[in-house]
């Protein structure tokens, strides 16, 4: 990314301070090998600029790469978030009530997982609606998220226990939480290791971790790559993240756990163990737990090939 393609960038955000992004290291596997899987992704619906996205060659984790600073990105969460994906700073009804929604049906599937109340942390909660089953289980619960018109709306309209940071500078009080949900945010959070660890720390042995995340493209992956996302998951990078903190998983899926609004997402769900699992997280890779950086690239040659191949040309077997 030269200093024209940054400038462009910035200009469209406008941001009026020069900000240079640096190359880093795979966030899973910290490998310095990546290689470029995409050099324009869309900055806004149907604007397309110049954002790299890589693909690490030792376990196959895609994120953007070079990246901003912390600063630049709280600028942007603050500014220019909401605006450009939702064209509002007032959270919309249907919005709200599909957090509503959501939280119903996350907290009736995890009910088998889970104690019958306990203590619980939503990383990422927006107004923190989804909270809302869980506090009427008696569940300790809070929640964090980095805009503060969705959580001023939250506390103030709901009554929520929830608060605008980001989730880097949370402060958790180790071995507490028996469950956390992480539901479309880790995408988005500046410092996923950070986090994670964060998480990790705070993690009750055999605590339940959720991680949601958006999944393969729907369709031609065009706009799949926006600037939004820092990083893109599958199901081997959701469950690698939570091997690397120590978390077992035990079940990942794409089906709809929390219902239909948000098509394509993956789902995993793993039971906290520290070490035992830890110790195993780079053994894992190096025997095959990875993908290639042709898996990616075909996977996404797969989608676009789906896009553009209609249905009728296909033999009903
Ligand atoms: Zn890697």
């Amino acid at each position: 990314m030269n200093n024209s393609d940054i400038k462009k960038y910035l200009k469209y955000l406008n941001f009026d301070k020069f900000y240079k992004p640096k190359y880093k290291r795979c966030e899973i596997c910290n490998s310095n090998k990546t290689k470029l899987l995409r050099k324009k992704i869309s900055w806004n619906n149907n604007k397309f600029g110049v954002l790299p996205v890589h693909c690490c060659l030792n376990c196959g984790f895609v994120f953007q790469n070079p990246r901003f600073d912390k600063q630049f990105y709280k600028n942007y969460y603050e500014k220019a978030y909401r605006n450009i994906t939702l064209g509002t700073q007032k959270p919309p009804k249907k919005y709200l009530d599909d957090q509503k929604s959501r939280g119903k049906k996350l907290f009736k599937f995890l009910k088998p997982h889970i104690p019958k109340k306990g203590s619980m942390l939503d990383v990422g909660s927006s107004v923190g609606l989804m909270l809302l089953p869980f506090l009427k289980n008696n569940w300790k619960c809070s929640g964090n998220d980095p805009i503060r018109s969705y959580v001023d709306y939250g506390k103030q309209k709901f009554n929520l226990p929830v608060e605008c940071i980001l989730s880097e500078d949370m402060k958790l009080k180790k071995r507490s939480l028996d469950l956390i949900i992480i539901m479309g945010s880790l995408e988005h959070v500046v410092d996923v290791n950070l986090v994670m660890k964060k998480c990790s720390e705070a993690s009750k042995t055999n605590g339940i971790l959720v991680l949601e995340a958006r999944g393969d493209p729907l369709g031609n992956t065009k706009k799949f790559f926006n600037q939004s996302h820092h990083r893109y998951f599958f199901e081997n990078t959701l469950e690698l993240i939570m091997i690397k903190y120590g978390w077992e998983p035990f079940l990942t899926t794409k089906y709809p756990i929390t219902g239909p609004t948000r098509q394509n997402t993956i789902f995993c769900l793993g039971r906290f163990k520290g070490e035992s699992i830890k110790k195993n997280f780079k053994k894992a890779i190096k025997f095959g737990k990875k993908e290639t950086f042709d898996d990616i690239f075909f996977k996404l040659k797969y989608y676009n090939y789906l896009a553009k191949n209609s249905s009728n040309k296909l033999l009903l077997r």
